[in-house]
This record gives C-alpha cells, structure tokens and sequence, in this order.
C-alpha cells in the first residue's frame, strides 16, 4: 500500500513540474533554431516574439505605402503594452537619422518623459536588424532587450541599403546587460522589402 502511494505521489509531482518547467533554448539551441541570440530563451517568449514580429511586418507593409521607408520599430512593456511604434522617416522628414528604432526610441522617452527607459524594462521588435547608428541609439537608450526579424546582410541584398559595420554587437550588448534575438520569421519580412523594391521606391543613401 505505501509502495502504491509513493508511486501516486511521484505521478502528481512529476506531472506538476511539467505544467511548471517551461521549455527554456540556451543560446545553441537557439542556433540551431536559426536564431541569433547572446542569452537564452524561453519557449513563450519565443512564440511572443514571432506574434508581435508579425504585426511589425504588417505596420511596415501599411505605412511604406504613405510615404515611410521600409522598417518599423515597437517599444513594448513586460504586460506587452506598446509604449511607442514607429516607421523609418528619412525620405518623408529629409533626415538620414530618422530610422525606425530611432524615431521609436524618440517617442517613447518623450512620452515616459525621461532620456533613460532603463527603469522601464522595455522591449525593442524591429522588423530589420539595427544598422550602425542604431545600434548605437540602443545601447544609449535603456532599451533591455532587441528582437528583431531580417538580418542586415538579406536587407542589404533585397534592396541595396548599406547597414554599416557592427563588430561583435551581440557580445558589446551582452557585456552591457542587453539581451538581442535575431532572425525570427525573417521570410515574412523579407516579402516586405521586396515589396518596397518592386514599388521603385527611394533607396536612400548619401551619394558617393
Ligand atoms: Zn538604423
């Protein structure tokens, strides 16, 4: 009879840590996932990440058609509350440093009213990876952690745009306590930045 309880008991327990341990990708596992990270990854997360980057490609796809240039960038809360969301606008306000997670970074300080968003534990998802000046504007802004979908080499190739050198950013942001996923449903974004070749629309650099 005792044996029969241990069992039963070993059953519940057993059958508790499961509904309990979520499925957690080191960054390996993530690797072979096709993702690029430089910290580990919960299951959720990663099912979060894909769902909110799917709205991102869609916000990108509706706004190249008035006028904005082909990447967009959402501030997100822990609650999943979205703090700010904007396009890139250098063609639309004739500024070359008007890229989407610049303009992001932009609207939710002025709305939290602070330069730092630190305290705030917010989430950047772009739907291309940051180019040199953003990852700058980034690592300067507070934002915890990046999430992004087209890596820029396959942004660089789809449309011509130039991303700039960025050595070991994952690592520099690492070492700086900011987490970077990249590479996440990047088929759907690449649709879009051929959609915005194939509209001939600008591809805005400085002449050489
Ligand atoms: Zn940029």
């Amino acid at each position: 009879m005792k044996k029969i309880f241990a069992l039963f008991l070993v059953m519940i327990l057993g059958g508790l840590y499961s509904v309990a341990a979520e499925q957690t990708y080191n960054i390996w596992e993530l690797n072979k996932m096709g993702i690029v990270a430089n910290s580990s990854m919960t299951e959720t997360q990663y099912r979060h990440a894909i769902e909110i980057l799917k709205k991102v490609h869609e916000k990108t796809a509706q706004n190249m058609k008035t006028g904005s240039g082909p990447f967009y960038a959402a501030v997100i809360d822990s609650e999943g509350n979205i703090i700010a969301g904007e396009s890139n606008s250098v063609v639309k306000d004739n500024c070359s440093c008007y890229h989407a997670e610049v303009n992001a970074i932009r609207a939710a300080q002025k709305k939290l009213g602070t330069y730092d968003l630190a305290p705030y534990n917010l989430s950047i998802y772009v739907n291309a990876e940051p180019c040199i000046m953003c990852v700058g504007a980034l690592m300067w802004s507070g934002i915890k952690t990046v999430y992004y979908s087209v890596p820029s080499k396959t942004v660089e190739k789809i449309t011509g745009f130039d991303e700039g050198f960025k050595p070991c950013w994952l690592r520099e942001f690492k070492k700086r306590g900011i987490t970077v996923y990249g590479n996440i449903i990047p088929e759907s974004g690449e649709a879009v930045l051929q959609q915005y070749v194939n509209m001939g629309k600008t591809i805005y650099k400085p002449s050489r």
